[in-house]
């Protein structure tokens, strides 16, 4: 699977899911523009990669007005878009009568908005043919308690996913969502450290406890989620489109 002479900008690759998904297409041939808010490994990364090859970009995809400075470094670059991968993604615990509504709003705003500014700004450079990749969850197709906001979220992507979907077949260009379970990053660190000591047990006894509720039993590699967003990105993948694929070991089956 190659992406030669394909341009791929892919949001929150400073690390985790995202850097994984940077370095496999570049990998594969694509040139690709890392975008984040924060600069040190974002820039450490690209040039990494080789500085004709990879980019980074400074981007708060919350904000409209850095989502259109971010998109015109990365035409003045490249040229124009190929793929669009809407990863960045923020997560926690938002029970429904916390006091505070500022981080339920800051999880819509960024899982959702952000993906909504940078596709927007992507598809006005992109040639017939192209690709949107949405990074949902398996929480886009089940609930957890205290989750409403991510749950939303991650839901809400995969509506939007569909409706492009449709809305931009006649240009060829595929919309797909992945949805992953637990993947070995940091927001996956984070949130059973949360939830851990929400219940009053370890971060350890959590894991243990949320992979015997996975068939398969293990953690999803970055990489892997890498894998199947460069099937999604290469000519092999031209015909799946709408679709909302589960990555999880098992844990859903819709
Ligand atoms: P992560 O390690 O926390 O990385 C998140 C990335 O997003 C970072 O590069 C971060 O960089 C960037 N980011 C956050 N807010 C941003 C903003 N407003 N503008 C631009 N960039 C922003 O997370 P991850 O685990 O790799 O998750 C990646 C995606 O997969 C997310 O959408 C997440 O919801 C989804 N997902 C993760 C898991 C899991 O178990 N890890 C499971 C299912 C789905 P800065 O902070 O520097 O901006």
């Amino acid at each position: 699977m190659t992406l030669d002479g394909r341009v791929a900008i892919i949001t929150g690759a400073s690390r985790g899911i995202g850097l994984a998904i940077a370095k496999r297409f570049r990998d594969a041939g694509a040139r690709v523009a890392l975008c984040a808010r924060s600069a040190e490994d974002l820039t450490q990364h690209a040039a990494a990669m080789g500085p004709d090859h990879a980019l980074a970009v400074l981007m708060d995809i919350r904000e409209r007005q850095s989502v259109g400075e971010g998109m015109r470094r990365v035409i003045g670059r490249f040229g124009k878009v190929d793929i669009v991968v809407n990863n960045a993604g923020i997560s926690g615990v938002t029970p429904i009568d916390a006091e505070d509504t500022a981080s339920w709003l800051d999880i819509v705003q960024t899982n959702i908005v952000g993906a909504y500014y940078v596709t927007r700004a992507s598809l006005k450079h992109m040639p017939d043919r192209g690709r949107v990749i949405n990074i949902s969850s398996v929480l886009g197709k089940f609930g957890v308690p205290g989750y409403t906001a991510y749950c939303t979220a991650k839901t809400g992507i995969i509506g939007f996913t569909r409706a492009l979907a449709l809305e931009l077949a006649p240009r060829k260009i595929t919309v797909n969502a992945l949805c992953p379970g637990w993947v070995a990053t940091e927001m996956a660190w984070s949130g059973m450290r949360d939830i851990a000591a929400g219940i009053g047990i370890s971060p350890e006894e959590f894991r243990e406890q949320a992979l015997s509720r996975v068939p398969l039993g293990e953690m999803v590699e970055p990489e892997e989620v890498a894998e199947l967003a460069l099937f999604l990105a290469s000519e092999a993948g031209k015909n799946v489109t709408a679709q909302a694929i589960s990555i999880c070991g098992g844990s859903t089956q819709a």
